[in-house]
């Protein structure tokens, strides 16, 4: 059971990347930063989990959102008031093109898991698959990882989305993930309403055989449990469709 705080919050996303397959839709190019601001208060924040029953089940507090939650230049701060009030664990998913940054480094030093994009082997694929920020390469994005990597001593899990664009990359992206040294790798294709075509079991299945020994979780494996949402309205609001109609 996972809690979604999102430290963005805008209507429209917030995103370094701007992913063919992003199921916030896809925004302009130019909507694309690089830059960190703070886009809720910290205080807002703390003041809606208070509202939380106590006893409700939760396992992770989930920094994620309606964009990059480490655009949030206020980040470190929520995690360490959301601490402050909730037992839970916490984790962050992001798209990894911040974690060279000293201040992204510090913010998440004492997070339990981080999940990270990583779904490009060579710059081409980046930029065609999840065409970043100006500035932003996968040369910079690949070394920010594995210096965030190098300082990091919570769980650590790549998440990588295949799609047409990067199938062949398969044994070249589970090759980084060795050389990385994931805690746990989770290969994906958008199921979920979007832009891209989801790939098949068949081609799935090809994909993980090039992750042998690694601990690999593949979507179309995973038990399919009924979820409810605390709230349908915010969570297509703040996600999109999270579902098919
Ligand atoms: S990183 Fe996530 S939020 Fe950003 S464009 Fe890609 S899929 Fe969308």
């Amino acid at each position: 059971m996972s809690l979604g705080l999102d430290p963005i919050s805008t209507h429209k996303k917030v995103c370094s990347f701007n992913c063919t397959y992003c199921q916030l839709g896809c925004a302009e190019q130019a909507d694309a930063i690089a830059g960190r601001q703070v886009f809720v208060a910290t205080s807002d924040l703390i003041e809606e989990i208070k509202l939380l029953e106590s006893e409700v089940r939760i396992d992770y507090l989930t920094f994620s959102g309606n964009g990059e939650p480490t655009l949030a230049a206020n980040l470190g701060e929520m995690i360490t008031a959301v601490r402050s009030v909730r037992p839970e664990k916490v984790a962050v998913i992001t798209n990894g093109t911040l974690l060279g940054r000293k201040d992204v480094q510090a913010d998440l030093k004492g997070v339990d898991l981080v999940l990270v994009k990583l779904e490009a082997a060579d710059e081409r694929v980046f930029q065609a698959l999840n065409r970043p920020a100006a500035g932003i390469t996968w040369r910079s994005t690949l070394d920010g990882i594995k210096a965030f990597k190098g300082t990091f001593k919570g769980r650590f899990a790549l998440q990588i989305m295949f799609v047409e664009a990067n199938k062949a990359q398969a044994s070249k992206l589970a090759a980084l993930a060795r050389e990385i040294g994931a805690d746990e790798i989770q290969l994906n294709t958008p199921l979920r309403p979007n832009a891209e075509k989801p790939l098949s079991l068949l081609e799935m299945t090809a994909i993980k055989d090039q992750f042998a020994g690694l601990n690999v979780r593949m979507v179309y494996e995973e038990e399919k449990k009924d979820y409810h949402p605390f709230d349908d309205q915010q969570t297509i609001r703040r996600h999109g469709q999270y579902k098919q109609a």
